[in-house]
């Protein structure tokens, strides 16, 4: 893989809970475009982490850049308008609406690139529904309200709100946890085709699936990192071995 450039620059990033490190003196580097898997055992900071990036949480020291612009201190509203998008374990969507629906609500109001033509807005979204219908598998179901869909199918609805704003940078934790082995290969697909042109931090458990999509992974281990690299190396590394992949 050729050098990207950085897009998410984490330096000594610390969160303490009364005394207690749940990410501590923490560093990484997340490119342009690169896939990132996260794993580690339950308790190691990996939600934290995610909660400190998109704002969730605040940092007690250290620093978190986005596009090399200081976030540490930004509320999470502007994080997410600065293009920092983030999926939660559980879904939420609105189930009393449709598909079509939540995609359209979750497109971004400010963007008004079309001024006051209304209907060619209109027809902007229209069409940003439909791309994002396809690659979420969701196209014949935009009629149907939410609360019908499948687990899978409300975890792709979800990640096809976010991609409504286009995010650069998009964070999803525990995707495929309760999915079926079909649902699961075609969310390897889904995560693989839109870090294409974004960059993406997937928490997961499930390592066949992080093998299947991961350029490079990053192990945690009680808020610290304890290996980092290609799945390859971090597998055969004993540390990790001991930790995590051992149980
Ligand atoms: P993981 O996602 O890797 O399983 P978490 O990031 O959820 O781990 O949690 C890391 C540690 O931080 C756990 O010990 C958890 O209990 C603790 N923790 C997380 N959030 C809080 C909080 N808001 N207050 C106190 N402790 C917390
Ligand atoms: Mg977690």
């Amino acid at each position: 893989m050729s050098a990207q450039p950085i897009v998410l620059a984490v330096e000594n990033l610390t969160v303490s809970f009364d005394g207690f490190k749940a990410v501590n003196d923490l560093n990484l580097y997340v490119e342009k475009n690169e896939l990132r898997v996260v794993i580690g055992p339950n308790g190691a900071g990996k939600t934290t982490l995610l909660d400190l990036i998109c704002g969730r949480t605040r940092a007690s020291a250290g620093s978190i850049k986005f596009k090399d612009q200081e976030m540490t201190k930004m509320p999470e509203h502007q994080r997410v308008r600065k293009g920092i998008g983030r999926k939660f374990q559980n879904p939420s969507i609105y189930e009393s609406l449709t598909v079509f629906e939540n995609l359209e609500v979750s497109y971004p109001r400010g963007r008004t690139v079309f001024g006051s033509l209304f209907f060619k807005r209109d027809a902007a979204v229209r069409q940003r529904i439909d791309e994002i219908a396809a690659l979420i598998h969701l196209s014949d179901r935009l009629e149907d309200q939410a609360e019908l869909l499948s687990h899978g199918q409300k975890q792709w609805l979800e990640i096809g709100m976010l991609l409504m704003q286009d995010p650069e940078l998009l964070m999803l934790d525990e995707p495929v946890a309760g999915m079926s082995v079909s649902e699961r290969e075609k969310t390897a697909e889904l995560l693989t085709r839109i870090s294409d042109n974004r960059s993406v931090i997937v928490i997961e458990h499930d390592m066949d699936f992080v093998k299947r999509i991961a350029h490079k992974v990053t192990v945690l281990h009680q808020g610290k990192m304890l290996a980092e690299g290609s799945m390859e190396k971090v597998q055969a590394d004993p540390k990790v071995i001991e930790v995590y992949l051992g149980h």
